[in-house]
């Protein structure tokens, strides 16, 4: 009898390959097949048995990619033909990730599946730039949240600036024009604090600090770029004491703006892996 294959839709976590579970390390060294994202580290590919089969079915910034729909037919072939089939994501694979698209095909396919939860950018972000998300003298709680008004869905800012929790936006830094105006309608302060981690915990991290008012023009300033997260929220502030403890190296550039404002405005872009 064929032995019946399998699907882990499994979470690379955010870049670093420290950052990988264990379980997610034993999945990829039992696959006979792994579909990989583009978002995935390279580095994590040792883990992945000698002999397996590797797709890289990556879409990023509007380039030609593998369609979903292929990928899902792909997973469910794979997993029929008796294979073992990691699904390997950035992040966590159910954080905008469209595992749980992925997910309901397997469920609807009669297919055998499990998910390996992975750090979501989100949370490795705000930790790299020094936010304690829930600090409890700031922040109530977190909202994770889209900027990409995809399917003609924008997000409701005026819901999410009225909640007065921390929030942390994926796939926002392309609209963060549209972000900044939209919060700032709803009546968010133009002090709010921000924090913009590009590449978070890779080699090539970027940070950028700043402040709701200043948003766009900072981030068209020092070319943030994607994949970044955007940490908005008063929480943001409890990352300054977090600045003092912390040995940073020279700092890459600061803007020029900052020297006659506030501390918490002013605006560091730091390398902080070299
Ligand atoms: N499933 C992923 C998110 C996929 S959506 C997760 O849980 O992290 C893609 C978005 O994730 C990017 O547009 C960006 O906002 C964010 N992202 C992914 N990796 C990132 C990284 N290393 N640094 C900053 N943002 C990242």
């Amino acid at each position: 009898m064929r032995r019946r294959g399998k699907v882990y839709l499994v979470g690379a976590g955010p870049g670093d390959p420290e950052l990988l579970t264990l379980k997610a390390v034993r999945v990829l060294g039992i696959a006979d097949v792994v579909l990989v994202d583009e978002l995935v580290n390279r580095a994590v590919f040792v883990h992945i048995r000698e002999g397996a089969r590797v797709v890289r079915v990556g879409k990023r910034g509007g380039c030609k990619s593998t369609s979903q729909a292929f990928i899902e037919r792909l997973l469910v072939s794979e997993a029929k033909a008796g294979h073992v089939v990691v699904r390997l994501k950035g992040g966590d694979p159910f954080i905008f990730g469209r595992g749980g698209e992925e997910a309901e095909t397997l469920c609807r396919a009669g297919v055998e599946y499990e998910v390996v939860n992975g750090i979501t950018s989100g949370l490795a972000a705000a930790t790299a730039a020094g936010v304690p998300l829930t600090h409890r003298d700031y922040s109530q709680g977190v909202i994770f949240v889209t900027a990409h008004a995809g399917r003609g869905r924008e997000p409701d800012w005026a819901a999410l600036a009225a909640s007065r929790m921390t929030l942390v936006i994926y796939m926002g830094i392309e609209r963060c024009e549209a972000v900044e105006s939209a919060l700032l309608a709803a009546g968010l302060s133009r002090s709010t604090p921000v924090a913009v981690v590009e590449n978070a915990t890779l080699p090539r991290e970027r940070q950028l600090r700043t402040t709701l008012g200043c948003l766009s023009r900072d981030v068209a300033a020092h070319h943030t770029e994607s994949p970044s997260i955007m940490v908005i929220g008063e929480v943001v502030r409890a990352a300054e004491s977090a600045d003092r403890w912390t040995v940073q190296p020279p700092m890459h550039e600061v803007h020029g703006d900052s020297a006659n404002v506030a501390r918490q405005t002013a605006i560091t872009l730091v390398p902080v892996r070299t």
